[in-house]
């Protein structure tokens, strides 16, 4: 496999001061596994605002624009993962109403919309996909932005150019349509499996969208049944939850997180909050070793504070010994900035420190260091490569 050197996110913040933090590294207990590595990149909400679709609308290579920089990175990884959250519904207006003509690939606030309600043009899904992305979330806040036709559309838009989903279904389900998804790398097949804590308050009548709270049961029962399918390498759930620009999670969330890793989940990525919110290493009763990201922020973004443009590109390192199931060998970041100064960008932020420390970094630092100094986070490794995540002293 290419080997992409990540430099952890503690030697990022220790790039601008080596007291933020401490020397604490996590560590699994397959870090010294010789096995196949399996290399899985999580990035958090892809929410475009105004700007940044108008920014798309108007440059040669469209939404690629908002992270170009990360396409190397993005394309490395063996599997890559995003939360697309809004619908992408052609020529559906507000209410779920089709609009008469095709308006084209445009922001006219009218067709293709944002806040309160997003809706983006088809290109979108092929730009994801044509990035190296291999499946995204559907289920969130925004599922239903443009009604039941805005699920049954997105649907369709993603099926059209071959990019899996999970978390919705459409109107047409039959009893075969699966909540998750599952992809496929080096032989090994991971199941994917999305869930929402709500639809802003909009009614889904016909059960398009799987909630992570209210179906609860049925959220657990999936996973389990993923984890004891002998044809299932690893199931990885993405929960989009949380309070809003909280920078630590709440125990709704750590509950039912840990929850997951027991039902079977090897790793729970998770959005919403639009910040970055701890992580953690969780055992399970069995010995089994988890990872949950409670809220890896936005990845692509129209908001302006620094908190929301701070995210996390997420490195899950999975291996396994032949003929058994993927454990974790390790966990990486990328730290991200979404830059403002030329065209809107999700970016590596460690080269943002490196051109412009002086105008981001007390500002960054702070934010990082506030979430990450306290007591029950594991810090990532400080090493760059993940042999360094080999501890034979244990
Ligand atoms: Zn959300």
């Amino acid at each position: 496999m290419k080997t992409q050197k990540l430099v952890s996110l503690f030697l990022a913040a220790q790039f601008i001061t080596a007291s933020a933090f401490s020397a604490e590294v996590l560590k699994f207990k397959q870090g010294c596994s010789s096995g196949d590595d399996i290399r899985i990149i999580g990035v958090g909400d892809i929410l475009l605002h105004g700007s940044l679709q108008t920014q798309a609308t108007k440059s040669k290579s469209r939404f690629k624009s908002l992270w170009s920089s990360l396409l190397p990175v993005i394309n490395e990884a063996d599997l890559a993962y995003a939360n697309l959250e809004g619908a992408v519904a052609e020529n559906v207006l507000r209410g779920g109403k089709e609009h008469e003509g095709d308006v084209g690939f445009t922001y006219d606030n009218q067709v293709y919309t944002a806040y309160p309600a997003f809706n983006y043009h088809d290109n979108l899904v092929s730009d994801i996909k044509d990035s190296g992305f291999d499946v995204v979330s559907t289920a969130n806040n925004h599922s239903f932005d443009r009604e039941s036709i805005g699920v049954d559309k997105t649907i369709q838009a993603l099926q059209a150019v071959g990019l899996p989903y999970t978390g919705t279904k459409t109107t047409a389900f039959g009893s075969d349509e699966k909540w998750h998804t599952v992809t496929e790398t080096k032989n090994r097949r991971i199941a994917w499996l999305a869930c929402t804590y709500e639809t802003n308050g909009r009614r889904d009548k016909l059960k398009q969208v799987l909630l992570c709270f209210d179906q609860k049961a049925l959220v657990l029962k999936t996973i389990s049944d993923l984890a004891k399918d002998p044809s299932i390498d690893a199931v990885i759930v993405t929960p989009h939850w949380g309070a809003e620009y909280q920078l630590q999670h709440n125990s709704q969330q750590s509950k039912l997180g840990r929850e997951m890793l027991e039902a079977g989940a090897v790793a729970v990525i998770g959005t919403h909050p639009h910040v970055v919110q701890p992580w953690e290493k969780y055992t399970t009763k069995s010995g089994r070793e988890g990872f949950i990201a409670y809220s890896t922020g936005n990845f692509v973004a129209g908001q302006s504070p620094i908190e929301k443009r701070t995210s996390l590109m997420v490195s899950l390192s999975l291996t396994a010994r032949a003929g058994e199931k993927l454990e974790i060998r390790g966990v990486e970041f990328v730290p991200l900035l979404i830059d403002r100064s030329r065209g809107i960008q999700s970016k590596d932020m460690r080269q943002a420190y490196l051109n412009t420390p002086e105008k981001i970094a007390p500002e960054a630092v702070k934010i990082w260091s506030d979430n990450y100094s306290k007591e029950n986070i594991m810090k990532p490794t400080r090493n760059e490569s993940l042999e360094s995540m080999c501890d034979l002293s244990k």
